[in-house]
């Protein structure tokens, strides 16, 4: 056969391949361009579990008239521009894949207006029309990007849709994920026309622990241990706790950015065996934890995998001992407190 390149259409539902295997990636992708607008307040709405419409709207930044066609072009970001700005990445997004991508396997509007434009515009982009057509729309200074019809032409990827309540827990998850990472921004969850979640902004310490219990469950706040410490450029903070129920939460952010992380976990899990030598904690209880690591990003290489969950740091031992270090020291500096439920 011959070699023919591919025609645009085709290489971007390729590439959704990658990073749209379901509703909640699709939210994920959204979610995180409206935190990288510089959002405050996201409003999520969603019909039958995402597979029927998502709906993100943002008061973030915005994209101008002129840039919106081009905003759903493949391989087109605002996020970096050369090799430099690719090994320092301070932002969630810069493969510029998402909404092409997204766009090639739904009915996809985006709607925005930024603060120096008079009026929104929006444009559409559906499945095989690839020249998006654009028209004025009224909107307050953001975006709101709707996805219809997810993998309508695609019905070998429709059918791995799951049901709707499958569909719509792993949306839960993706949006606590993010509205944990970003406490100073307001999440509204909306499904089949109901106000599901509602994650207010905090500032305060008090606000914090409390939008921490309502996505984690207030007796994981109630039993956690505080984490804080610094060394150089790397900082670590969060809460960790001896597993509450069965339930077990863990939650890595990299920069912002949850992680699955083979080193960290390690790092993890051995401050954890040792503090279980001291008898006071057991190892049959597991770990549950929300972490913060920040570093300066020359220091970390997101670009591993298109879907980010993985990472690789240059100093890969420097890091793994700091974040050991930070947990031994939390955890027997809290010997005998923590598990004395009369303290709770
Ligand atoms: P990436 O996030 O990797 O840059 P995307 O395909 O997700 O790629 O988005 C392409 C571009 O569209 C972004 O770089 C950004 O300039 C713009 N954009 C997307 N969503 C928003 C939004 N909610 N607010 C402002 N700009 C956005
Ligand atoms: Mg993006």
């Amino acid at each position: 056969m011959a070699i023919l390149i591919l025609p645009p259409q085709l290489a971007n539902q390729i590439a959704a391949g990658e990073v749209v295997e379901r509703p909640a990636s699709i939210i994920k992708e959204l979610v995180e361009n409206s935190i990288d607008a510089g959002a405050s307040r996201i409003d999520i709405e969603i019909e039958q579990g995402g597979c029927k419409l998502i709906r993100i709207r943002d008061n973030g930044c915005g994209i101008a008239k002129d840039e919106l066609g081009l905003a759903l072009a493949r391989h087109a970001t605002s996020k970096i521009s050369s090799l430099d700005d690719l090994e320092a990445i301070v932002s969630l997004g810069f493969r510029g894949e998402a909404l092409a991508s997204i766009s090639s396997v739904s009915r996809l509007t985006l709607t925005s207006k930024p603060e120096n434009q008079v009026e929104g515009w929006q444009v559409y982009a559906e499945g095989r029309d690839m020249l998006p057509t654009i028209k004025p729309a009224s909107h307050p200074i953001g975006t709101t990007v709707e996805v219809l019809d997810i993998f309508y032409n695609t019905p070998a990827r429709r059918r791995f849709l799951k049901t709707e309540k499958t569909e719509f827990s792993h949306i839960d998850e993706i949006i606590r994920r993010i509205a944990l990472a970003y406490l100073n921004v307001s999440f509204n969850l909306q499904h089949n026309g109901k106000l599901i979640k509602q994650y207010r902004a905090a500032e305060s310490e008090q606000q914090i622990e409390k939008r921490v219990a309502a996505i984690c469950g207030i007796s994981f706040i109630q039993k956690s241990i505080k984490l804080s410490w610094q060394h150089d450029d790397l900082t670590i903070k969060g809460w960790i706790s001896p597993n509450i129920g069965q339930e077990q939460l863990q939650y890595f952010y990299v920069n912002g950015r949850v992680v699955k992380d083979r080193l960290l976990n390690h790092a993890l899990k051995q401050a954890f065996l040792e503090a279980c030598k001291s008898s006071v904690y057991s190892t049959d209880e597991g770990l549950s934890y929300v972490i913060y690591l920040e570093l300066d990003p020359r220091q970390v290489d997101v670009n591993v995998h298109p879907a980010k969950h993985e990472v690789r740091f240059h100093e890969a031992r420097l890091v793994h001992d700091f974040v050991y270090q930070a947990m031994s020291m939390v955890l027997s500096a809290e010997n005998g407190y923590v598990l004395d439920p009369s303290s709770n």
